[in-house]
């Protein structure tokens, strides 16, 4: 990890309340460097951490109350703040982690407050919902009864006063869900005295978490590493990776630290890299835990992002499960952070603040005080060389539960074994789907590819079919009729003739999407249900929890899928995994491309053979030699990570040296280019720091900008963020030109 970075001046500071008429500086989440003075009203609280209204020119906005006012604003001008949200105010812990964030990734505090208040409808006071109960037990608010009448007991009734026996209120959907009944049963008696309606806000409940079942008889290994995260719960700060090959217990693990975190009365945040992956662990939270997690990610509608954000701030919600944004919840009490799947570069987040929510949660761990768990079969370069090192410790699970066997891996040599003409599975591996298919045993094709063809090309005048917005090639998708830029999302119409030369069906599809393959596929099986898994045919948690049912119900035969079904399922009644193009992370000069590859083929593989029967997974490769390849093949891991160890090392690459790039990008190619060479002349070079480009970024246009990039390369010991904030605020750019800056960068597109 690289974020040993601590000269960010920040000064700690513990909640105080203002008295009328004091300055207090209040933060707004807007790109702005600082927060603005205001003066404390006579008739309002106010202390740090308040969330509060105040007029910016003609405006009202919300922020954040952020110490004590700086004085950069004459007593005459000084405006009051208006009023104050009835919302928890930020922990001190939220707020020292805001400014630390924005001192590493050099970005305003305003803008990553703004990650924090990204809800901001909730800061306005929850509103409240009527709730049913006995009548001698009301439960909170002004009960409204009238005077019982006779009772007519009706089984439906009998039901409702059943179900509400146990002295907990609920809402009108609530009760006709659990007693079977009408929602005009439910009327009839509130109107009949029978039951009393009241008003309950509606995040004041706290999750049912309490009673917990036990979790299942761990074996020696995994009672061991349990033991070491649940004490280190009561020891402050830590860092602990639980690393084990997939199916090893992993998550039984995590559970009982968080089993344990729960029964210590604290909240608990579990990240997940992509939240569709979430289907199959939400159904094993429920099981182990006797009810939901929250989630949190980006397909949420809005009325659950305010509860959610709510009850995360008031602490009553005790479990939230979600995607690198979650660490950005204005947790109450937080107690433990899991990281999942730590080494998943979706945790780097690349546009808005550029962070990276692995080492983010580090931070806020420590500014918190709390242990955090990394996990992962794979575990990233900079997190073996942190254990190695000393600063994390680590537990090992080192065989798959139940004694089942890794997959065995075989590497298909592409040049030699070759696939006929236009076909993508060389001529074993469809040997290998086909025996598979006569057990009745589902198989897996890994293509990290979406649509039909990643490129079209005009066999007349060749011509590509280019987006007119990036440097990138339009990716038919045939299924949704429609040519899509994978990097702006632009979409055109399919088209007959070539646009440049206008020759009628000159247009060819190179290369394999999933599409393709699905195609080959059903030529080649015609009897198999196949199904499609990628982000266009799995739009949500739903969808993905429906494939899940289908693959455990053995409806499908042979799941086609890029990454989102690569990585994380349980299905037990898979055995056979094709990497259809082992290649493909390869291509490019990524400093992770070899150690990213072994990463998603080794998770990929390590879908096989997880039930009853043993599992193999077959990597069509046309570089068997290279070290990924040859480390899956032999499952020769830590070698593996140690030739990596030893390159980056040598370079002084991350984790044994720093990097920031800098993207300078505008509509004016001239003027990019202008400011890159401006930012060059006054780059930092000596003392350990050394400054390449600019060069035009691989991708030199995106979304019409232009594109150019610098890339500052440092020593492990210099302290690369005040650096870059040092050289930014000495060049002037022209307007129409931005600078994104991204410290630990991990995309060089
Ligand atoms: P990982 O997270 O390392 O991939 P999991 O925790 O998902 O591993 O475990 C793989 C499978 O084995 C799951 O179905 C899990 O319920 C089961 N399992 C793991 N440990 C035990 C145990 N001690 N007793 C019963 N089942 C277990
Ligand atoms: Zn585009």
């Amino acid at each position: 990890m690289s974020m040993m970075y601590e000269g960010n001046g920040i000064v700690s500071k513990t909640s105080r309340l203002y008295q009328a008429g004091e300055r207090v500086a209040v933060l707004l989440p807007l790109a702005l460097p600082g927060a603005y003075d205001y003066r404390v009203p006579a008739d309002l609280q106010i202390e740090d951490g308040a969330f509060v209204e105040v007029p910016l020119g003609s405006r009202r906005l919300l922020g954040a109350v952020w110490g004590p006012g700086e004085g950069d604003v004459d007593e005459g001008r000084l405006r009051e703040i208006l009023g104050r949200c009835d919302a928890p105010p930020l922990q001190p812990t939220a707020r020292r982690f805001v400014d630390w964030v924005a001192a590493y990734t050099v970005q305003p505090r305003g803008a990553v407050l703004r990650m924090i208040m990204s809800v901001p409808e909730a800061l306005r006071p929850a509103r409240t919902v009527p709730v049913y109960a006995l009548p001698d037990r009301p439960c909170g608010g002004a009960s409204e009864m009238p005077t019982p009448r006779p009772h007519r007991p009706t089984a439906a009734r009998s039901r409702v006063l059943a179900v509400l026996a146990d002295g907990r209120a609920r809402t009108a959907a609530e009760l006709t869900d659990e007693a079977g009944v009408s929602s005009g049963v439910v009327g009839s008696m509130a109107a009949a005295g029978l039951i009393a309606k009241a008003a309950r806000c509606e995040t004041a409940r706290e999750d049912p978490l309490g009673v917990l079942p036990p979790g299942p008889v761990l074996s020696v290994e995994q009672a061991q590493a349990a033991d070491r995260l649940r004490a280190a719960l009561a020891e402050g700060f830590s860092v602990t990776l639980v690393d084990g090959v997939p199916g090893s217990g992993k998550t039984e693990v995590y559970f009982e630290a968080i089993a344990a975190a729960l029964a210590a009365g604290g909240q608990v945040l579990v990240l997940l890299p992509e939240i569709a992956l979430g289907a199959q662990w939400l159904a094993r939270f429920r099981a182990r835990f006797g009810a939901d997690p929250h989630a949190w990610h980006s397909e949420l509608g809005r009325a659950e992002r305010r509860r959610t954000w709510r009850r995360v701030a008031e602490g009553s919600a005790r479990v939230v499960v979600g995607a690198r944004s979650a660490l950005f919840l204005p947790f109450a009490r937080l107690s433990l952070i899991v990281i999942d799947e730590e080494h998943d570069a979706s945790y780097k987040q690349e546009d808005g603040v550029p962070y990276n929510a692995r080492d983010m949660a580090v931070v806020r761990a420590r500014l918190g005080n709390i242990p955090v768990c990394l996990v992962s079969a794979t575990p990233s370069l900079e997190t073996v060389v942190n254990v190695r090192a000393g600063r994390y410790g680590s537990v090992l699970l080192p065989a798959r539960h139940g004694g089942r066997a890794m997959p065995a891996v075989e590497l298909i040599d592409l040049r030699r074994d070759r696939p006929s003409r236009g076909a993508w599975l060389a001529p074993s591996t469809r040997a290998a789907i086909g025996a598979n298919l006569d057990e009745g045993a589902q198989a897996l094709l890994f293509l990290n590819r979406r649509g039909y063809a990643p490129l079209t090309l005009c066999r007349a005048c060749g011509h590509r079919l280019a987006c007119a917005w990036c440097s990138a090639w339009l990716v038919e998708h045939r299924l949704a009729g429609r040519m899509l830029c994978h990097h702006c999302g632009h979409a055109a119409p399919l088209v007959n003739t070539c646009p440049a030369c206008g020759a009628a069906e000159t247009l060819a599809a190179c290369g394999p999407g999933v599409e393709r393959l699905a195609e080959e596929v059903a030529g080649t099986f015609p009897d198999a249900r196949v199904c499609l898994a990628t982000s266009d045919t799995l739009p949500g948690p739903a969808a993905t929890a429906e494939l899940v049912r289908r693959m455990e119900a053995r409806e499908i035969d042979i799941v086609i899928g890029t990454q989102i079904i690569a990585k994380g399922y349980h299905f037990p009644h898979l055995t056979l995994v094709v990497v259809v193009d082992a290649d493909l992370g390869l291509a490019g000069g990524d400093l992770r491309a070899g150690e990213r590859t072994f990463q998603l083929l080794y998770q990929a593989a390590g879908r096989a053979g997880r039930g009853d029967r043993p599992g193999r997974a077959l990597v069509q490769t046309t570089m068997p030699h290279h070290p990924a390849m040859t480390a899956l093949a032999s499952g020769a891991r830590d070698r593996f990570l140690a030739a990596e160890e030893a390159g980056r090392r040598e370079a002084e690459m991350p984790p044994y040296g720093r990097l920031a790039a800098l993207i300078v990008s505008g509509a004016d190619p001239v003027a990019v280019e202008a400011a890159a060479s401006a930012l060059a002349d006054s780059a930092p070079n000596g003392d350990g720091v050394r400054v390449f480009g600019p060069a035009p970024a691989p991708l030199a246009l995106l979304r019409g900008r232009h594109r150019r990039r610098l890339l500052l390369h440092a020593g492990r010991a210099v302290a690369v963020p005040p650096l870059v904030r040092r050289w930014l605020a000495a060049t002037r750019m022209p307007g129409g030109v931005r600078v994104q800056v991204d410290i630990d960068p991990y995309s060089f597109l």
